[in-house]
């Protein structure tokens, strides 16, 4: 019987099975640059080709780990020398945009910023958007049901996707490659494979839906001087903007202040004198009256008590100038512990003054910063220690996932589980949920082949 790396060259050609430095020259995870350390890489262009890998990994009993651009946040890529790492690399095909049923049909390892591209030279809009579009692929941002800045008009991922293409463990294609709006016909099955991070089956192929390209874009910086007037500016904003409200950021103090002048490098749109800063943003498609609404909408705002200071954008500039600020600091804040809960928004800032007790009662030099897409009930939170050291990291998890209990918080809103929350799951889901997860798991995957370890432990 042949080796199983000489039978995987025989489907995609050996220089596509990378082995010695080829692989370990690669990283496999975003935050700790750790090189890959599989046993090989093995990159596929087909779904064939993949349907033939995972059909030789089912005969060998083979680990797989899926990889698409490798920049989740939670060791969802995490691999060890007995796994092959399948890399979606060289399925970066954009097979077909459909301008009247605003449809798009491309292969798992198009990047967003691809499909972005594509889609607006049609006059489309690709509805997902993060800050990693540059290097996250769909297949990896449909595994993840990925989120970011426009989840309030358009949602997660999984709201933009019509219809899969998944291998399975055994190598079984199936095509559920609906591009229709509707369609009841049974279960709808490509469900199982969105956001369960490649443990269910491999995604080849995806239909997305499209919305069309915003022809208006305004957004404002506001500062409050509590968080019952942030809440209230939610609300108000909400009502005011209806179905063109797609951003509702918040940042709390002590991180602007480091990213703005005096002490930072930026320009602060307003006096860098409040408790908590908001990003609003709003798109739509009649520019002439979209302008005026938001113009009035913030005017009446900033003349309310609610909101003690605030700039409106009049130029595309001046937009990016205000995302700038949330932007770097999320770069600030990245070397820290890194969380990403959601929570019910007046909660919010309960929750962030508890977590900050409870953490700096334990670790003596830690900072918190707390910002995120708030209108999304949805938080990062970072925690900044000198001491970055395992029992640390233990420590801050407790507090940051334990103190979500009371309000049924969730420990994951859009990063996904991996390796790193596993052991936290329970928090967020019932014992019946994680016994049907394994249910699914074992089911699919009898031989725990694909991405093991990684949401639930099914072994
Ligand atoms: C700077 C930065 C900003 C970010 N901002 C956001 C944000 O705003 N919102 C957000 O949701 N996330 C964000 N992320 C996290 C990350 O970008 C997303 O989770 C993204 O969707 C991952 O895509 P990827 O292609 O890099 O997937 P990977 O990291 O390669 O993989 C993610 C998971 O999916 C599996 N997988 C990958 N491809 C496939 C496939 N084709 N079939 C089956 N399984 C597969 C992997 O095994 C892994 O478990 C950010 C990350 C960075 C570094």
């Amino acid at each position: 019987m042949p080796d199983i790396l000489e039978s995987l060259a025989q489907i995609v050609g050996t220089a596509d099975v990378l082995t010695g430095d080829d692989r370990f020259n690669r990283r496999s995870e975003w935050e700790t640059h750790q090189p890959c350390r599989a046993r090989a890489i093995v990159r596929p262009t087909t779904t064939q080709h993949v349907s033939e890998i995972m059909r030789t990994c089912h005969a060998f009993g083979q680990t797989v780990v899926p990889y698409g651009g490798l920049t989740n946040l939670v060791q969802g890529c995490a691999t060890t020398p007995a796994d092959i790492a399948l890399s979606f690399q060289k399925m970066n095909q954009i097979e077909e945009v459909d301008s009247t049923d605003h449809t798009m049909t491309a292969q798992a390892g198009v990047t967003m910023q691809q499909a972005q591209e594509r889609a607006e030279m049609e006059d489309l809009f690709f509805p997902v958007d993060i800050g990693a579009r540059g290097s996250c692929m769909v297949g990896g941002n449909v595994s993840t049901n990925a989120g970011g800045t426009k989840v309030i008009r358009h949602g997660m991922m999984r709201d933009s996707v019509l219809g899969l293409e998944v291998v399975l463990a055994d190598g079984t294609i199936l095509d559920s490659m609906n591009r229709f709006l509707k369609n009841n016909s049974g279960f709808d099955l490509k469900q199982l494979f969105i956001g369960t991070e490649g443990v269910l089956g491999l995604i080849t192929r995806i239909v997305f839906r499209l919305d069309v390209l915003p022809k208006s874009h305004n957004v404002a910086f506001l500062a409050c001087s509590d968080y019952a007037q942030v809440v209230s500016v939610f609300k108000r904003a909400k009502q005011a903007l209806g179905g063109g409200l797609c951003g509702f950021e918040v940042m709390w103090d002590n991180f602007v202040h480091q990213v703005v002048e005096p002490i930072g490098s930026l320009r602060a749109p307003v006096a860098p004198e409040y408790p908590f800063y908001i990003i609003v943003e709003s798109m739509g498609s009649q520019p002439h009256t979209d302008d005026a609404a938001f113009e009035a909408a913030m005017f009446e705002l900033m003349e309310s008590d609610l909101v003690a200071d605030g700039m409106l954008a009049k130029s595309a500039g001046e937009r990016a100038d205000i995302w700038s600020i949330r932007h770097e600091v999320e770069w600030v804040v990245s070397e820290a512990f890194v969380f990403d809960v959601s929570l019910p928004i007046a909660a919010a800032n309960e929750y962030v003054n508890i977590i900050t007790r409870r953490v700096q009662a334990d670790i003596v030099d830690a900072r918190i910063a707390a910002f995120g897409h708030l209108g999304d009930n949805n938080i990062h939170i970072s925690v900044l220690t000198s001491d970055r050291s395992a029992q640390n990291s233990e420590c801050a998890q407790k507090h940051i996932y334990e103190s979500l209990l009371p309000y049924k918080g969730a420990i994951s809103a859009e990063h996904g589980i991996g390796l790193e929350k596993r052991q936290w799951l329970s928090i967020s889901r019932t014992a019946a949920e994680i016994e049907l997860m394994k249910t699914l798991k074992r089911t699919l995957d009898p031989g725990n082949i694909l991405n093991p370890g990684k949401v639930i432990d099914a072994a």
